[in-house]
Parts: C-alpha cells; structure tokens; sequence
C-alpha cells in the first residue's frame, strides 16, 4: 500500500531515503519559504530550492593519517535534507552510498555520522524558522499547550539543534480575547495577532496591540523619513522592538525599530527586504488591517544587524533605514 508520502511523490522505501518526518502544518506561501530558507543561512547550511522543495544540505571535512605513508587524507563529505512545502510539510533525508564520494575507505562512521548531521539540520530547521513557529502555534492550538509548555515542548525535540535563536514565551495564547474592547494603546498589553505571531521568537515587552480599534488609516508613499527620530517619539514597544509614533492600530503602525528600521505605513510586504538580509533579522509579523499591506517584516533580531545595508538597497518604496550603532 502506498503511504501518504508516496501519494506526494516521495518514496520511503528508496535505498538512500532513510528518514522521513511528517509536520503537521502547512507550507505554500513563496514569501513564508524565502523566510524559511533565509533561517538557515546563520548555521551555515546551504540552501536551494526547486518547485514545491528546499534542499538543505549540510557539508562537513574528514581527515585521517595513512598508518602506511604516512600521508594526509582528506574529503569532504555531506548530506541533504528535503522538506516537501504543501498541506502538510515533509521533511527528508537522504544518506548517499560513500562511493559517491571516491574511494574513502579510511572513514569511520560514516553512515553514523552522516545519520546525526542530518538529524542535526532536521532540527536546527525545526528550532530555528517559521517551521518551528508553526508547529508551536499548532501545538497552542491543537494540544491546548501554553507558549511555554509549547516550546519547551520543540526544545526538547529538538536536542542537536545549532546556533539556536531565542525563543521566548511573551507572548499570549493562541486564542487571544477579542479586540474590540481593547484601547488602541493600553499598557502592558499583550500582542493579540495570528498563532503564528504568538509565538514570535523574541524577548522583551510589548505595549499595544496590533488588532486595535483605530480607525486612522494611513498608507504613506516612500521613501522613510531619515530624519524620523528627531520628529517622532517613541510611543510603545512591540516585543522589546521600539515602535515610533504617531501609531493607531490597526491602519497606522509608524516607524519600527531604532537600528533596523522600517516605516510599516509605507512597506507593501514584497518580503525583499527579508530575502536579503544574510542574518535573519526579520520575520514576518501579521498585520491584518494594515492599508498598505497585512504583514510585514518585524525586525526581531535587530541586535543581530551586521550593517551590510541590504535591506536598505533592496526595498521598492525605501520604507527601510539602518542606523549604525550610536547614529
Ligand atoms: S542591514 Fe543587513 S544585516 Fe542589517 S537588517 Fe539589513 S540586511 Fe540584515
Ligand atoms: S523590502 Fe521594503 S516594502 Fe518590501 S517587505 Fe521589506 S520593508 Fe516592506
């Protein structure tokens, strides 16, 4: 009988397929696996990327003295990993017969070591990227979890994860109350957005709500104010990210951020910005309401910025400004 895999055009049985992993989230949204790609930049994996698939391969040097002549040998070995985007996202692995690599009879472990790296970049992909946001948020949702218990949860499934980002629990639960109650800018609010946002990787506080009552709706044309904080004033914080007033949620969210900046009245979320950026500063953050777009690239690694102005270069209505350290 075929399996639910197979039906998708993947097979189980295949020599070299040796480990498939089922997520039960989906995955379709081009801008959402830009996202995912991007989140795998900092361990260092090589990313690539055909039809509905992402290739992730992991490569890493082995080296050995011939006990004979003495002789210094060495290769480099590695492994790839698929994840299959659709409904549901699968993710496999693959461990090639060593021949493929020369006559590398002097490597020990190989298929051990080839098992573990893979299962090392299975779950630093699960920890460190919108994956493992979907999967807490699936986890709020379908195990009633609390964002703690949810990820403590993928911690612990996640033991060889590398380069691990942060993630935090200030964020609600995944059913939040209803905002129509809620004042635009009450204190020590919590975010009241999509599951998705609710589990945001992040530290720090927040101060209003994106799904307020305002009914200020304001699309502004680029490019950004540069010389927006000596007209502004930092009115609230968003997860820890100062967010520049005048704001009135959900159709006038100002200027985010102090170093990593991005007018959110102005950015038509074409996701350019996050495309770019070779150390996964943004991510998508729901916006729903927003005149100009309903999401947009939340600058929740902004401590992270090393400055390459990429972002800055890349974006259509030149909504972004870096500010380097002490500007
Ligand atoms: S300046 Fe470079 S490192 Fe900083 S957020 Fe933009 S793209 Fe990322
Ligand atoms: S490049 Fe500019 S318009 Fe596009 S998502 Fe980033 S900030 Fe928004």
């Amino acid at each position: 009988m075929l399996s639910e895999v197979a039906k998708r055009g993947v097979y189980p049985l295949h020599a070299s397929r040796l480990g498939i992993f089922r997520i039960p989230t989906e995955l379709t949204d081009r801008s959402e696996i830009a996202t995912v790609m991007n989140g795998l930049k900092a361990p260092g994996f090589k990313t690539d990327s055909y039809a509905d698939r992402i290739y992730v391969t992991y490569t890493w040097d082995e080296t050995e003295t011939d006990p004979v002549s003495q002789e210094q040998l060495s290769a480099q070995l590695n492994v790839m990993i698929e994840i299959v985007t659709g409904e549901v996202i699968d993710v496999i692995y693959q461990i090639k017969p060593i021949e493929l690599f020369g006559d590398l009879y002097w490597v020990k472990n190989y298929r051990k070591k080839a098992d573990t790296n893979a299962k090392m970049v299975i779950d630093t992909i699960l920890w460190n990227t919108k994956i493992g946001d979907k999967l807490l948020a699936h986890y709020q949702k379908s195990q009633k979890l609390s964002a703690d218990d949810a990820i403590k949860r993928l911690d612990e499934l996640t033991p060889l994860k590398q380069k691990p980002i942060s993630r935090s629990s200030t964020a609600p639960p995944a059913a939040p109350p209803a905002a129509a109650t809620q004042p635009s800018l009450s204190a020590a609010e919590k975010p009241q957005a999509e599951p998705a946002l609710a589990v945001a990787t992040t530290s720090g506080n927040t101060t209003f709500s994106l799904t307020g009552t305002g009914t200020n709706y304001s699309k502004v044309e680029g490019p950004i104010d540069k010389d927006f904080k000596s007209k502004r004033q930092v009115t609230g914080k968003f997860q820890g990210i100062n967010v520049w007033g005048p704001i009135d949620p959900p159709g006038q969210l100002g200027v985010w951020g102090t170093e990593v900046c991005v007018d959110f009245d102005i950015c038509v979320a074409d996701g350019a910005c996050i495309e770019a950026c070779p150390v996964n500063v943004y991510e998508w953050l729901e916006t729903p309401g927003h005149p100009a777009s309903e999401k947009k690239p939340f600058m929740i690694r902004e401590k992270d910025c090393i400055f390459c102005m990429a972002c800055e270069n890349v974006c259509p209505p030149q909504c972004v400004k870096i500010f380097q350290k002490g500007q």
